[in-house]
């Protein structure tokens, strides 16, 4: 990685850490997803069960991978090949109750703001309060410079390229651009804005110098 995008990834990220210690979560940094994967992973108790959560982020540094290797690890996999729609939304509710949920968000602020945006809800409904705790992975690429400029990056940029990714027929899936559809594939209906946390230590965000998901 050029040296100047690396010190930048660094020097942004403690203060994002700091503003969310200031709002009661934990926080970490990794330089590379490979070293956020062997961080995350060394959170997971043996025994735990763990709820899978949409995220690129999390399938692209190898999560899922890792801990369906693991002994003692019980995985609430809703994105299960040959699952029925009933089957795997029935996995979202039983995930409300795991022990620990793994995804990203769509956008952090500058000041430790967590937003992101659902089709169905289950991982906003999952990061406010479901399972007891929450690892959130998040690339440097979804920083946000405040509240404003992360929803529009969360409206305009990150739920028309999932729409490609998902190759829903939405109309940002054709263009790329969000007309504020009502389509019945919309991905983008469910916010979740994340400004402090009150039970301790619920909420992790592992910050990584990296591009990782949209
Ligand atoms: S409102 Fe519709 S067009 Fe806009 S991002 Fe969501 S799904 Fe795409």
């Amino acid at each position: 990685m050029d040296k100047n995008q690396a010190l930048w990834n660094q020097r942004v990220a403690q203060t994002i850490m700091e503003n969310l210690e200031k709002r009661h979560m934990t926080a970490s940094y990794a330089e590379s997803g490979t070293q956020a994967l062997e961080e995350v992973l060394a959170m997971i108790p043996k025994g735990s069960t763990v709820y899978r959560c949409g995220s690129l982020t999390t399938t692209t540094i190898g999560v899922w991978k890792r801990l369906s290797e693991m002994a003692g690890i019980q995985v609430i996999d809703p994105y299960r090949h040959g699952l029925s729609h009933e089957e795997s939304l029935e996995l979202r509710h039983k995930g409300l109750g795991a022990d620990i949920m793994i995804s990203s968000c769509n956008a952090v602020t500058l000041d430790g703001r967590l937003v992101s945006l659902d089709g169905l809800g289950n991982r906003a409904a999952a990061m406010m309060f479901g399972p007891r705790k929450v690892i959130l992975v998040v690339g440097m690429n979804k920083v946000s410079d405040d509240l404003d400029s992360a929803l529009s990056r969360v409206k305009n940029y990150a739920a028309p390229v999932n729409a490609i990714r998902l190759g829903v027929e939405t109309p940002c899936g054709r263009d790329g651009i969000c007309h504020d559809c009502r389509s019945s594939q919309r991905i983008c209906n469910m916010w979740s804005i994340i400004e402090g946390n009150k039970i301790p230590g619920r909420i992790h965000v592992k910050l990584v110098g990296e591009t990782l998901g949209y």
